[in-house]
C-alpha cells in the first residue's frame, strides 16, 4: 500500500466513515456508483473490485463482462452532504488488470500521456453554466426557473444566491477550488467557475460538481439541470473551457511582445482546435438538444473561427488574462455543460496537439459578430458552420482519423452506433411543432 492508500484508510477511521462511494463514468458521462464498506478497502487498493460491466453504457461487449475498479486514493474525500460517507474515483481495468479501453478516465490519461510525450501539461478551468428550476418538475406546465433575473443580476433574498453560496462551500469542502460565480442569462441560470487545474483532476471535480448542485439544488426544493437548451427563448447552458499547456513551470501559450501575448504554440494550438472542432462535435455537443443551444443565438458559438472579444467565436483569447504571462490561455467556446469532460477533454487536447505537430496556420480573426453576417459573406472568409444536427455531428465524425485515434476503435464504434441510434429515435419523432403547424392546415 502506498502512504496515500494508508491516509485513506486512517481518515476513514479517524472520521467514522461507514460507506465508501466507487465512482466512476460510462462513456455518455453519466456518473456511477458502488458502495462499498471500509473493511474491503485493503483488499480493493491491491486488486481492485469486480463488477458486472455489462450493466454499463459502453462498457463491455457481451463476452467480457466482468471488470474491476480500482480506486484512486488520491481523489478520496468525505462528502458533505452524506452522514460518514466518502468517495473515491476509479480506473476501470480487465479482470487481467489491463485498463479498460472503455473507461473514460482512461481515455483521457493515455491523451494526456501523448502531451507528455512532447513535455506538455494540460490544464483547463471552466465556466459551468446550468439552470435552476422549482421541484417538482411537472411537465404539462413546463420548467419553471427560480428566479426571472438575468445576466450578473444581483437578487436580493434570491433563492440562486443561497444555492450558489451553499455549492460552494460545499464544493470547498471537498477541495474543489471556485474562482467566480454569477446569476447567468436566462431565468435561474447559474454560472460557477472552478479554478484550473490538470486536465484529468477537473474531468473529476466536474463530475463531482455535477453530483454537488444537484444536491444543493434538492436541499433548495429546486432541481439543476444541465440540459444544453432547457429553454427555447432563453440561452442555453454552455461549459466554457480555459486551456493551457505548460512545459514544465512556464506556459507555452504565453510569448511577451508576440500579438495577443499568444505564443506560436498557443497560436497552432488553437489552429487545431479550430480545425477538428466539426468533428469531435458530437463529442463536446453529444446530445440531440445540445444543436438547438450551439444554432439558438443566446452567444453560443455556430462557427468555426477565433476572436479576442468576440462572443461569436467558437475560440477566444480572453483579454483580461493579458499581463499575467502564466495565465495567458485559449477558451474553447462550444463545449456544453452536459458534455462527457473526461472525453471532451481528451479531444480537444489532441485537436490542439495535431495543430503544433503539424504546424497548421491560424486562419485570421474573426472581428465581426458573425452571426451577423450572411452565408456568402462567411464563405467568402472560409468560416464554416458548425454540424447543424447530432445526425450531421455524428457523419462529420465516422470520417474522422483523430477522433478513433483518441477514443480507441472499440469507443468509436460504440459511439458511432449509441449516436446514430438516439438521432433515429429522435427523428421518429412526431413533434408539438409539427402538430401545430400541420394538423389543421394540411
Ligand atoms: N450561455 C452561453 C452559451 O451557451 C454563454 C454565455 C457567456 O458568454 O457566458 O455558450
Ligand atoms: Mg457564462
Ligand atoms: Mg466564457
Amino acid at each position: 500500500m502506498n502512504r496515500q492508500q494508508e491516509y485513506v484508510l486512517r481518515t476513514i477511521e479517524e472520521r467514522d466513515i461507514r460507506f465508501v462511494r466507487l465512482w466512476f463514468t460510462d462513456l455518455m458521462g453519466t456518473l456511477k456508483s458502488v458502495a462499498v464498506a471500509p473493511a474491503e478497502l485493503e483488499q480493493a487498493f491491491a486488486e481492485g473490485i469486480g463488477i458486472d460491466g455489462s450493466v454499463i453504457e459502453g462498457f463491455t461487449r457481451v463476452y467480457e463482462a466482468d471488470m474491476i475498479v480500482q480506486p484512486d486514493a488520491d481523489t478520496f474525500q468525505v462528502l458533505p452532504w452524506r452522514d460518514r460517507t466518502a468517495r473515491m474515483f476509479c480506473d476501470i481495468n480487465m479482470p487481467d488488470g489491463t485498463p479498460a479501453s472503455t473507461d473514460s478516465r482512461n481515455i483521457l490519461r493515455r491523451a494526456l500521456d501523448r502531451a507528455g510525450q512532447e513535455g506538455f501539461t494540460f490544464y483547463t478551468h471552466p465556466e459551468i453554466e446550468f439552470y435552476l428550476f422549482r421541484e417538482p418538475y411537472e411537465s404539462a406546465r413546463g420548467p419553471v426557473p427560480v428566479d426571472q433575473a438575468g445576466y450578473f443580476d444581483h437578487v436580493a433574498r434570491g433563492d440562486g444566491h443561497d444555492f450558489r453560496r451553499a455549492a460552494i462551500e460545499m464544493l470547498e469542502q471537498m477541495g474543489i477550488s471556485v474562482e467566480f460565480s454569477h446569476h447567468e442569462g436566462g431565468p435561474g441560470q447559474q454560472e460557477i467557475d472552478l479554478r484550473y487545474a490538470d486536465a484529468l483532476s477537473m474531468a473529476d471535480n466536474i463530475m463531482t460538481f455535477r453530483t454537488v448542485v444537484r444536491e444543493v439544488a434538492l436541499h433548495e426544493k429546486a432541481f439543476a439541470s444541465f440540459m444544453p437548451k432547457p429553454l427555447a427563448q432563453q440561452p442555453g447552458s454552455g461549459m466554457h473551457t480555459h486551456v493551457s499547456l505548460f512545459e514544465g513551470d512556464s506556459n507555452a501559450f504565453y510569448e511577451p511582445g508576440a500579438s495577443y501575448e499568444l505564443s506560436q504554440t498557443g497560436r497552432r494550438f488553437m489552429a487545431g482546435v479550430l480545425a477538428h472542432s466539426r468533428e469531435i462535435c458530437a463529442v463536446t455537443n453529444q446530445w440531440v438538444n445540445s444543436y438547438k443551444r450551439l444554432w439558438g443565438g443566446g452567444e453560443a458559438p455556430a462557427h468555426v473561427c477565433w476572436g479576442h472579444n468576440n462572443r461569436s467565436a467558437l475560440a477566444r483569447v480572453p483579454m483580461y488574462s493579458m499581463g499575467k504571462g502564466h495565465s495567458r490561455r485559449i477558451e474553447v467556446r462550444s463545449i456544453d455543460s452536459a458534455c462527457n469532460p473526461y472525453l471532451t477533454y481528451a479531444l480537444v487536447l489532441a485537436s490542439g496537439l495535431r495543430g503544433i505537430k503539424e504546424a497548421y496556420d491560424l486562419p485570421p480573426e474573426a472581428e465581426d459578430d458573425v452571426w451577423a453576417l450572411t452565408d456568402a459573406e462567411r464563405r467568402a472568409m472560409g468560416i464554416d458552420p458548425l454540424p447543424q444536427s447530432l445526425g450531421e455531428a455524428v457523419a462529420v465524425m465516422e470520417e474522422s482519423e483523430l477522433v478513433a485515434d483518441v477514443l480507441g476503435e472499440q469507443v468509436f464504434d460504440f459511439y458511432l452506433r449509441n449516436k446514430w441510434q438516439e438521432w433515429g429515435d429522435y427523428r421518429s419523432q412526431v413533434t408539438q411543432f409539427e402538430l401545430d403547424r400541420y394538423l389543421l392546415h394540411l
